[in-house]
Formats: C-alpha cells, structure tokens, sequence
C-alpha cells in the first residue's frame, strides 16, 4: 500500500479516459460512421434533467451523437416500453440510457429489462450483470468501471488486499465488489443492517462508500494509510449541517456562502484525509470517472453491436 497521504484524481483519470474516448471516436468517425447514445428522461425530476443534459453535453464535446427523449410523468408503462422497443430497433442508436428513478407507479426493472443488452451501456441488464459476475464483463456499470480504471492508474495494489464496500445497490455496491473480486482482492460488503460497521470497515486495505450517506464515515472507520473511494454525492444547503461538516474548512464554506450549497460524500473528508493514505475528493473524484466511463460504454457498445 503506497502511504502517500495524498488525492486520488479522479478528475484527471475521467479526463484521460476522455481524451482516449474521443480519438476512438475520430478513429470510427474515418470509418463513416458516429456512436450516438439516446437517453431517455420520464417526468422533470430537476437533478435527472441535469444529469442527462451533461450527458448529452459530454457526447458531443467528444465527437458523438446524443438524443433525449421527454416522456411526461404521468407516462404509462406501455409508452415507456413502446420508446425503448423503438430505440431497440433503430440502428442508429448504439446506447441506450433510461435515466433513474423512474417516476413512482412505472416498473423499473420491467423497462430494463427490455433494453437490447448490446445496447445497455449502464451494464444493468441481466444478461450483462451475468456475465460480469462470471468474469466475463461486456458491458459493465459506469461508476464501479470508472472506479476500476482509477484504482489501476494510480497503481493501487487490490491483488491479496483487503476491500470494504458499503453499499449493496445493483449499480454500484454489488458490481464493485465483484470487480474487487475478480482483480483478487478478498472483498466484504457491508450495508444498513451491517452490525459493528467501523470494525469491518477498519479492516480494509480499500474501502469504497456508496452508502448514500453523507459524512456516514468518519476517521474511525478508516485503517491508517487505507485507501478511501467516496462515492456518494450529496448536496447540502442547510447552513447549520454545512458548518458543522466543514467547521476547520474555510474553502467550502465560501462556496456554501456564494451559491447556498455544496457538495459532499458518504465520507467525512476533512478529518478521514489525515488518516488515510489516498482518498478521493467530492466534488473531483467519482462523479467525472462516471461519466468518462458512461462515453466509453457507448464507444464499446457501438463496437460491439456492429463487429468492429
Ligand atoms: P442506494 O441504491 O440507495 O444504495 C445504498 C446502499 O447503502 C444500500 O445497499 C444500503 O443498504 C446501504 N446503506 C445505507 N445506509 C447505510 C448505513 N448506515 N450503513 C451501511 N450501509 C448503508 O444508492 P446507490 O445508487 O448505490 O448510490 C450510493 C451513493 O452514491 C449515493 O449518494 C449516490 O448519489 C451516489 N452515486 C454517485 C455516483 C457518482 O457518479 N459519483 C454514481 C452513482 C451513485 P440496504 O441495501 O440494506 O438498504
């Protein structure tokens, strides 16, 4: 384990990944052909809209094609599946994204499950969440990949160690955990009915919280030098939760002064950074290798489905 106290950049990875991700794209773009990703937005949840916005956005900053379908809240299910047959069946589409929560009423699993799985560039389908857990990933969840290509970058050592992942959920706790397990960590999962938390959490070597919680990890969860992942993403505008969070912080609490909010993880950054030997900031870390990872699914699936 490299003791080094420092960041780990998530941000300059995603920017990696992205420049690799757009030459790829001009390399098939020779070839006459652009990966497009259509994402398809039911009812006007305002984070999802931004979200797919950026989404959007990134596609065309790197060379390819992105379409938003608008669905009203009240959508049923039938006209759900009816667009994600159509987007199915459209040649030009290589991704197809079905941004979530799906509004209450509507069956998630139903819509996902139809989505080809060629196509599927969060890597949710069964048939590809199969294969990942046989070790034969094809398409595989944006944020635990982008986790994956952070870790090996930045030369951290997973092969005999020991990994704590907080956070069960079928995007990203279990996914990650396999990939742990698979790049031979010996890997434990944790979650809300986990009993002694910061005794489990305390043993590993790499820890990655996706718990959903702000601040839930604090210095004494946390192994001296361990390497720490913070996955969640909150944002925060109650003044008096801000300031007790970042109290020693004057940075954030600047930020919270000029725009009534900031953003913070499942980890207590400022007093977890002294401890640990490498951590990942919020904002800067995670979020960016999300998306990064999001344009090479689709750059993958574009491959994939046309054989090339
Ligand atoms: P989720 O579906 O809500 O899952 C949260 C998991 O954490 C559940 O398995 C839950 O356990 C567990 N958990 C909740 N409270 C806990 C506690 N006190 N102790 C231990 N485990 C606990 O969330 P998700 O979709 O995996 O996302 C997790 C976080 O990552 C969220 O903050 C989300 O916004 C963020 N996120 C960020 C990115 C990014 O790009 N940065 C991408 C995806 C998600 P149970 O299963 O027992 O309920």
């Amino acid at each position: 384990m490299t003791d080094t106290g420092s960041r780990l950049d998530g941000a300059g990875i995603a920017r990696q990944i992205r420049d690799e991700v757009a030459e790829a794209v001009a390399r098939i773009g020779a070839a006459g052909w652009t990966p497009r990703l259509d994402a398809v937005l039911v009812g006007d949840d305002p984070a999802s809209k931004l979200y797919v916005a950026s989404k959007a956005r990134t596609c065309q900053e790197l060379g390819m094609a992105a379409n938003t379908h608008h669905l009203p809240a009240d959508s049923d299910q039938g006209t759900v599946e009816e667009l994600v047959r159509r987007l199915n069946d459209d040649p030009d589409v290589d991704g197809i994204l079905v941004q979530l929560p799906l509004p209450a009423g509507l069956d998630t699993h139903r819509v996902l499950d139809l989505i080809d799985p060629l196509k599927d560039v969060d890597g949710i389908h069964p048939a590809n969440v199969g294969l990942l857990q046989q070790g034969r990933p094809r398409l595989v969840p944006c944020t635990p990949a982008g986790i994956m290509q952070m870790l090996r970058r930045e030369g951290v050592q997973l092969e005999g160690r020991r990994a704590v992942v907080v956070g069960r959920s079928d995007i990203v706790g279990k996914p990650m955990a396999v990939l742990l397990l698979h790049a031979h960590a010996t890997v434990t999962i944790c979650h809300s009915r986990t009993r002694e938390l910061p005794r489990i959490t305390r043993e590993a070597d790499v820890l990655i919280a996706a718990a959903g919680r702000c601040a839930l990890i604090g210095p004494e969860h946390v192994r001296e030098g361990a390497v720490v992942v913070d996955v969640g993403q909150h944002r925060l505008t109650d003044g008096d939760v801000v300031r007790r969070l970042f109290a020693d912080n004057p940075k954030k609490l600047g930020v919270f002064e000029r725009k009534g909010a900031v953003l913070a993880g499942d980890v207590d950054f400022d007093r977890v950074a002294p401890v640990a030997g490498r951590i990942t900031p919020v904002p800067g870390g995670v979020g960016p290798l999300t998306i990064a990872m999001l344009m090479a699914n689709t750059v993958s699936a574009a491959r994939l489905r046309r054989g090339v």
